[in-house]
């Protein structure tokens, strides 16, 4: 099989682009012909550098700062040259001999789309698709490529332009010499990575003869030599290797977890025109065939997880390399068949963390995306491979079953400290501005809405949310601000008195006995609020007593006598009612400045949840 684009001289000057490839025609191998190759003739492949210190680099590629190649970058494919991918790519071309039976004019393969037991898939070179006809889906050679092998559209259309020697768009001659040159150093990459691979495996396997370091280790780990040599981890400067390898499995890069304590822990390949971290996703060539079938993927932190995963029978687990994930990412999953990625971080503040930034960075890309992102939360203190050492399986899986859409953990975060603290009135604060700012990144639509109504009922909340939010205030007491007049919101946007629960009622009855202490313009409308709750209503009756013998202006919150009469009187309450007054006299003065200067908001707040009494 010859084939010049793997037979040249690693990164030459071969301008034309219309030489790419040789006539594959008819040739009915799937295999993306490169790795066997190009190691062919003396001084083709790459030079070995003699014991590097930082393996992952190849050779003459070190400096190279990754440039995307010019020709997947420019705009759109022409119609032309997707005409000729149709007409000439085969699909039979794109199996492997051996799977192929004839039958009839065509021939029957195993079906990768559902559990074939005997082949249904018809290979139709008449129509040139296939189809299978039990699970009726079908695909001409391009969709295909893009099915199987994870590839975009215009990359499936370049992979076969490449394959029959169909000649890429002509740019510019600099461009397209720039994007050949691109795709040998790709190719040399590849080749010169996966030799790397396998020396690094060899080496872990005399280790495990041995009992050596990375023997220990993996044994510590709960990692079986079997899992160890499925995955192809290698050893090498005393680092367990793991290779990192694209949706096809070819090895990109490696990431080197240090086996004697050497910082750092963990040391990855650098960045080259292969080793995109952004682009490749741990494990995905293994957990493909898991996600297609299910429709899940499992991400989790680091490539140990993963492969420990797996080993328990999670095999759709893959990782990013790092805690952030991208929209390439994103697509990569969604290429082979995710509907919903679920999040499995470490059960501590940290995962909690690197969970919120993962969805805050994600956030535009899945609104619209068509993946559902989940999370889930393990118990505290725990790892996804800590659970299943000790508890087994069953415990990862109890959490998964329980997963949250994103939207709602982000909720549920947003608000946790409110619960905790309901009286402070930063805490509060500070919740209103993160929800008003989750709430402007939600385009509109149901989400959105069901994010508001959320909000709103459980921060008690927050005139001007958005602007289609209008809450009911027809009886509100003067506060000599009117409201500007806007059309009456949908019902949806502020949920009548009667849905809000007693929780969050009486949160608000205590947010208006706090207001009223701090607030004196607040003071006559507060009066004559209803308060169910009995304590917090004789408290109420309370202030009012005190209030009314006060005159006089108030220039400051430190000025108001209020909190001061308050106290005086505490002791001679009945106990609940004194140490509550005593506990909103002592509030902080930095929120009592805060609320005395600006009150209009928590007021506002508090009417969109109460009501004054009718007379
Ligand atoms: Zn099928």
């Amino acid at each position: 099989m010859s084939n010049p684009i793997n037979g040249g001289n690693g990164v030459g000057q071969r301008p034309v682009v219309s030489q790419r490839g040789a006539g594959r025609k008819g040739a009915p191998d799937a295999a993306p012909c490169a790795a066997k190759t190009a190691a062919g003739g003396p001084g083709s492949g790459p030079k070995r550098p003699p014991a590097p210190s930082r393996p992952q680099s190849p050779p003459q590629a070190q400096s190279r700062q990754p440039k995307p190649p010019a020709h997947q970058h420019s705009s759109a494919l022409p119609d032309s040259l997707i005409e000729a991918v149709r007409s000439q790519a085969r699909n039979a071309d794109l199996f492997p001999l051996s799977e192929l039976r004839r039958s009839g004019s065509g021939f029957l393969a195993t079906c990768p789309w559902h559990q074939d037991r005997r082949p249904s898939l018809t290979v139709n070179p008449e129509r040139n698709r296939v189809h299978c006809f039990v699970c009726n889906r079908g695909a001409d050679p391009i969709a295909w490529l893009e099915d199987r092998q994870g590839l975009s559209f215009r990359e499936a259309v370049e992979e076969l332009a490449r394959r029959y020697a169909i000649a890429l768009p002509e740019q510019d001659p600099e461009a397209a010499a720039r994007a050949e040159a691109e795709h040998q150093e790709r190719q040399r990459l590849r080749h010169w990575r996966s030799q790397q691979q396998e020396e690094f495996h060899q080496a872990l396997l005399s280790d495990l003869q041995a009992s050596g370091p990375a023997a220990l280790y993996l044994q510590q780990r709960g990692i079986s030599p079997d899992t160890a040599i499925t995955w192809r981890l290698g050893l090498n400067a005393q680092r367990l290797m793991l290779p990192i390898r694209d949706g096809q499995g070819r090895c990109c890069g490696f990431s080197g977890r240090s086996l004697n304590g050497e910082e750092p822990k963990y040391r990855n390949s650098s960045a080259d025109l292969l080793f995109q971290k952004s682009q490749l996703l741990f494990g995905l060539d293994q957990a493909a065939a898991a996600i297609n079938s299910t429709g899940e993927a499992l991400l989790v932190e680091g490539p140990l997880d993963v492969i420990q995963l797996h080993q328990a029978g999670f095999s759709n687990a893959v990782a990013a390399m790092g805690t952030s994930l991208s929209a390439e990412q994103l697509q990569l999953l969604q290429r082979r068949g995710a509907r919903r990625l679920l999040v499995v971080f470490d059960g501590d503040g940290a995962g909690r963390s690197a969970t919120g930034k993962l969805i805050a960075g994600l956030r535009s890309a899945l609104i619209g995306s068509g993946l559902e992102l989940a999370v889930v939360e393990l118990p505290t203190g725990t790892d996804p491979d800590g659970l299943i050492r000790s508890h087994g399986p069953d415990a990862l899986r109890r959490p998964i079953e329980q997963a949250r859409h994103w939207l709602q953990w982000e909720l549920d975060q947003l608000l946790a400290p409110l619960n905790a603290d309901a009286d402070n009135l930063s805490v509060l604060q500070r919740c209103e501005a993160r929800a008003r700012g989750l709430l402007a990144v939600l385009p509109p639509g149901a989400l959105r809405e069901r994010a508001e109504r959320r909000l709103q009922e459980a921060l008690g909340l927050v005139p001007q949310l958005h602007h289609g939010v209008q809450p009911h205030r027809a009886k509100r007491p003067g506060l000599g601000r009117p409201q500007a007049q806007q059309p009456q919101a949908s019902p949806a946007a502020s949920p009548p008195p009667a849905h809000r629960d007693a929780a969050q009622i009486e949160r608000a009855e205590y947010r208006a006995l706090r207001l009223f202490l701090c607030s004196p313009v607040c003071r006559d409308p507060l009066a004559v609020l209803v308060v169910r709750n009995d304590l917090y209503r004789r408290a109420q009756q309370c202030l009012v007593q005190v209030h009314q013998r006060i005159t006089g202006p108030i220039a400051s919150a430190q000025e108001d006598p209020l909190p001061r009469s308050v106290l005086a009187i505490c002791p001679q309450l009945e106990p609940h009612l004194g140490q509550l007054l005593e506990r909103l006299c002592s509030l902080d003065l930095g929120v009592r400045d805060t609320l005395f200067r600006q009150p209009e908001g928590e007021m506002m707040a508090i009417l969109d949840v109460l009501e004054p009494v009718v007379v």
